[in-house]
């Protein structure tokens, strides 16, 4: 399986898509979505801005995903996705968050795509506890891929100390 665990800067993977953890709104944030626009520039935003709301301010409900390109990043597109905010893990945020990593991938292989990365999606802000997020993504990410064309994932953590959860996390499912 085609997945592995590196650290850094998101930004800066040469990967067909890098996945934003974004806000509802997909018009920037802080953390890694903040990182992401900074690095692809204004035409990102610009076309955040074009993607419909499906509600007045939301672009992207919780659990889903949107595709733009890349602009400024060696990435081509950015897959944004909203996680969700811990509330204790009994107000839906397990299917939640599988559910990004699904759409994701689903958006990526209908793209054709044949590398993305992920950052750890809730694991900063909104408070999702990482040894709770890293084994439920890498197994919905495991679901999602393409048997057929299988995808080069990574999830790209900020921190050696985040890395060495997900890689126990991985290694847990080997
Ligand atoms: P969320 O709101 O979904 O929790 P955050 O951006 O606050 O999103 O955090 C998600 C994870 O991304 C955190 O582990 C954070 O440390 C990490 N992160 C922040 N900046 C970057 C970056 N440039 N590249 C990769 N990961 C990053």
């Amino acid at each position: 399986m085609s997945i592995e665990i590196v650290t850094g800067d998101i930004t800066r993977l040469q990967v067909d898509a890098i996945v934003n953890a974004a806000n509802a709104t997909l018009l920037g944030g802080g953390g890694v979505d903040g990182a992401i626009h900074r690095a692809a520039g204004p035409a990102l935003l610009a076309a955040c801005r074009e993607l419909p709301e499906v509600r007045p301010g939301v672009r992207c409900p919780a659990g889903d995903a949107r595709i733009t390109p890349g602009y400024r990043l060696h990435a081509r597109y950015v897959i944004h996705t909203v996680g969700p905010v811990w509330r204790g893990g009994s107000h839906g945020e397990p299917d939640l968050l599988a559910s990004c990593h699904h759409r994701s991938m689903r958006l990526a292989i209908a793209h054709g795509l044949q590398s993305i990365a992920f950052p750890a999606i809730s694991c900063g802000v909104y408070g999702y506890p990482p040894e709770l997020a890293a084994p439920l993504a890498l197994r919905s990410l495991r679901e999602a891929q393409d048997t057929d064309a299988p995808l080069q994932i990574s999830v790209c953590c900020f921190s050696e100390a985040m890395a060495r959860i997900w890689r126990s996390a991985l290694s847990a499912q080997d």
